[in-house]
């Protein structure tokens, strides 16, 4: 094993998508399974995917003791927590850590998709020892890995996370896209553009507006990054909080990554239209002499770095 082990339990975005269309890259919304050698084991999100996680994690007869690490409270990133099997082990112990929402903390976010109205068991009847911690912007460590976080362009509050242990770094960007959401003006400008020309606008605003982002992720081993749309559907979602192809790729090259995985993808794009966002992908990085690894995130794939 080298130092970081990447395990995909949940690709989605948005909603579960079960079905033949589906097969080949999954249904499951958002969770990565992140162990560190003899470091913490970490958690991304917990969509629908850490359902499947958590009958994995309890075939070992050890206690778990894990840090879940959640990006926002967007549904397709909480919604299988309720049925997280090792949770409900008094012999396990669970730090959730995420944002609050600035008028509500991040345990009552929580505890809130249990409320009986919506789900029959609560909080409170998972029986691990389960704290939780509330961050912004900021960095930190857990056991041995820097968790450094950014602020994201999407609706609320949703947070990217760079992971480094021993010269190797992760980057988890689940939800993001190119433009930010208080510049209203911008956006109106951005959506008068001409379809054909949006790749030139993404190049531009990448190199202008995300530097921030660009050295974030800059010199990661792997980013992981949301690929929602192609360019011309992305235009019609501006403000949706999502990503077109191009835009991760640039953003990708911009960064000087080694490995990039196209992540969250779209409810309504089956296998066929992965594949087809994975070769584009490829190909604009040909199309640059860029060496950078790449592929469609996948459930069930692993990754070393
Ligand atoms: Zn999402
Ligand atoms: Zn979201």
């Amino acid at each position: 094993m080298k130092s970081i082990n990447i395990k995909f339990w949940g690709v989605r975005g948005s909603i579960p998508t079960p079905g033949y269309s589906t097969l080949h890259y999954g249904g499951n919304t958002s969770c990565v399974e992140v162990a560190f050698k003899n470091g913490p084991h970490v958690i991304l999100d917990a969509g629908t995917g850490i359902r499947e996680l958590g009958k994995y994690l309890q075939k070992s007869k050890k206690p778990l003791n894990s840090y879940i690490l959640l990006s926002h409270f967007h549904w397709d990133h909480i919604q299988g927590l309720p049925f997280f099997r090792p949770a409900f082990n008094p012999d396990n112990k669970f730090t959730i850590i995420g944002s609050d929402d600035p008028a509500i903390h991040l345990d009552q976010i929580i505890s809130f998709q249990m409320d009986p109205t919506y789900f029959p068991i609560t909080i409170d009847d998972m029986r691990a020892d389960i704290s939780f911690r509330s961050i912004k912007e900021e960095s930190f460590s857990l056991e041995g890995v820097d968790v450094q976080t950014l602020y994201l362009n999407h609706p609320g509050y949703a947070l990217g996370f760079r992971l480094t242990f021993q010269n190797s770094s992760l980057i988890y960007i689940s939800d993001n896209e190119p433009f930010q959401h208080d510049k209203n003006t911008e956006i109106e400008k951005i959506k008068s553009i001409n379809k054909e020309k949006i790749e030139e606008v993404f190049e531009s605003y990448v190199e202008n507006k995300n530097q921030n982002l660009i050295k974030f992720c800059e010199n990661a081993d792997l980013l992981i990054h949301d690929t929602q749309y192609l360019a011309e559907e992305y235009k019609d979602k501006i403000t949706w909080g999502h990503s077109p192809v191009n835009f991760t790729v640039e953003l990708a090259m911009r960064s000087k990554v080694k490995q990039l995985i196209l992540f969250h993808h779209d409810p309504d794009h089956d296998d066929a239209a992965i594949d087809r966002i994975e070769q584009l992908s490829k190909k604009i990085l040909r199309s640059y002499k860029s060496r950078i690894a790449c592929r469609a995130a996948q459930e069930g794939m692993v990754i070393e770095i």
